[in-house]
């Protein structure tokens, strides 16, 4: 039968008191699930290591969320061998069953909605509506591929040739490694996870350390909703043991990775390689940082400006690849912005994001905090600081909100990803300059030009180079399915997840050509 139309998952509103109500209890509720143990998941069977690791929360670091197997690269090469025992008979399996095997995943998903929304809170750090807004993504993702899965079988683009029989038709590639980040914990490895199998392959699938117990999850639920063991296997472990095990690996076949540029860039160059017994050339995709900038000219609603700034800029601490770190504002306005900005940033509340008017949980890790500190204290040097710059109050590893002003476009802050509450605020001469230094990092994944000027608005268009450009809005929030997502230069290889040629990635064409 076929999919009724794709509509994205609304969100839940929690300005109402009984969503508010509903979330607080699940949260409780959630708390009997803290400190579990997760094996590996190999060819079905789970499998225990002899080291392990937990995976902590943010905003109480002693409080485990999930005590996990780390995996050998023995267990990786398992891993592998049982992918490629599962590929024949999913490779085989008809497309519409494996996309129905995903559209019941995705209504697993809906049933588990504030659990798993609960678990994000606690594990990443997440504020209320940015965990359940994830869980919508996911949902989405689901649906989205499900239905690209199908469309992909249909399309039929061959010119004739008399006496001849063509057909064009895409196979799965085999088995291939997700590697995946924490700060899209579900949505993440979802997307690059059920855009392989949907497509026929089998996946070795290893999550950041710090989220590995949202990914168990996520491998549980599927396993619920009938995918056949083998076709998803988890492996968590470190990423410099595990993830370069499977990296490496001959019977690799693709790799898709989200995660910083620093590993992107060895993954590329590791997974070029090819080794003795390889028959192949590994596919990668690689979605990386980005140093995304809001651009703000005169002719602009200011107050719209200073909403996108602020929250592109703090939106989950920061830490999303999407995150306007950069301010680049026109001189005519650049006081008012900044002023407007301060008020905003004036009202975030630091803290447990358990708590539902916390706007600013915890940074991921201790690694993370002290990267971010080490920036501000180079952007104390480099700009002048305009709010924030220091740890903030609790055992939780909190940063306050920071802002520097008066920076320069070449300065370390205004060019690094930070991935943390810090915003850098660029004086520009006119608009065009301002695109230019939004254009002159290495990055080129989303970016923001907020102007009432319908002309200056079709010159962003033209100039910006980004993979995803957002006029008068902020540069986080894609919808899938809306705004197919990837970027450019080094935010990576352009994938564009939930679009409709992401899946295209997963597979390889066949021309075939029958004399008759
Ligand atoms: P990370 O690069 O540290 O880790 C990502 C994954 O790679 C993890 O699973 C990790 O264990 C694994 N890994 C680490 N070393 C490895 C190695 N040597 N070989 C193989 N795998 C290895 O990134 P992170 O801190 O988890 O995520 C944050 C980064 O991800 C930021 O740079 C952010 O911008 C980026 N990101 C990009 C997108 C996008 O769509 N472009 C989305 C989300 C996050």
């Amino acid at each position: 039968m076929p999919l009724p139309p794709f509509r994205n998952e609304p969100e839940i509103d929690f300005s109402e008191p009984g969503n508010r109500a509903g979330f607080a209890a699940a949260l409780e509720r959630f708390r009997g699930q803290l400190g579990r143990t997760y094996p590996l998941v190999i060819g079905g069977e789970t499998l225990e290591t002899e080291a392990w690791f937990d995976s902590d929360n943010p905003a109480h670091p002693a409080e485990v969320v999930g005590h996990h197997a780390s995996a050998t690269p023995d267990q990786a090469r398992a891993a592998l061998e049982a992918g490629w025992r599962a590929f024949p008979a999913w490779a085989a399996t008809p497309v519409e069953e494996r996309a129905a095997t995903l559209v019941r995943t995705a209504q697993a998903v809906r049933r588990r909605r504030t659990e798993l929304a609960a678990l994000m809170v606690y594990e990443v750090g997440k504020p209320w509506a940015e965990a359940e807004g994830e869980v919508a993504e996911t949902v989405d993702l689901m649906e989205w591929y499900a239905r690209q899965a199908l469309e992909l079988q249909d399309r039929d683009r061959l010119a004739k040739w008399p006496g001849e029989l063509t057909q064009f038709r895409y196979l799965p590639l085999g088995v291939g490694v997700v590697i995946s980040p924490w700060n899209f914990p579900l949505s993440l490895a979802t997307g690059m996870t059920a855009g392989a199998v949907v497509a026929g392959n089998c996946v070795v699938l290893k999550p950041a350390e710090t989220s590995s117990t949202t990914a168990a999850w996520l491998v549980e639920i599927f396993a619920e909703a009938g995918l056949p063991a083998g076709v998803i296997n988890l492996l968590t472990g470190r990423g410099e043991v595990v993830g370069e095990a499977l990296v490496d690996d001959p019977r690799t076949r693709f790799i898709a990775f989200t995660g910083s540029r620093e590993v992107g860039v060895r993954i590329y160059e590791r997974g070029s390689r090819v080794h003795p017994g390889q028959r192949w050339l590994k596919r990668i995709q690689l979605e990386m940082g980005g140093k995304n900038a809001v651009v703000v000219d005169e002719t602009a609603d200011l107050d719209l400006a200073a909403d996108a700034i602020t929250a592109s800029a703090f939106g989950f601490q920061g830490q999303k690849c999407s995150a306007g770190s950069r301010a680049v504002l026109v001189a005519p306005v650049y006081d008012e912005v900044v002023g407007r900005v301060l008020e905003r940033v004036s009202k975030i509340r630091v803290g447990d994001p358990v708590d539902p008017d916390v706007t600013l949980g915890p940074v991921i890790d201790g690694a993370a905090e002290e990267k971010i500190l080490d920036y501000i204290e180079v952007g104390k040097r480099e700009g002048r600081l305009l709010a924030g710059g220091e740890r903030g109050q609790g055992e939780g590893r909190f940063i306050q909100p920071t802002v520097f002003g008066d920076v320069a476009p070449d300065a370390r802050i205004a060019q690094e990803e930070i991935f943390g509450p810090v915003l850098s605020v660029i004086r520009a001469t006119d608009f065009e300059n301002g695109i230019a230094i939004a254009n002159g990092t290495d990055y080129g994944l989303t970016g923001s030009f907020i102007s009432r000027d319908p002309q200056r608005m079709s010159r962003a268009r033209e100039l910006m180079h980004v993979g995803n450009l957002y006029i008068n809005r902020r540069s986080t929030g894609a919808y899938m399915g809306v705004h197919p997502f990837g970027g450019f230069n080094m935010s990576g290889t352009d994938t564009k997840a939930g679009g409709p040629d992401y899946l295209l990635f997963f597979v390889q064409g066949q021309s075939i050509a029958e004399r008759i």
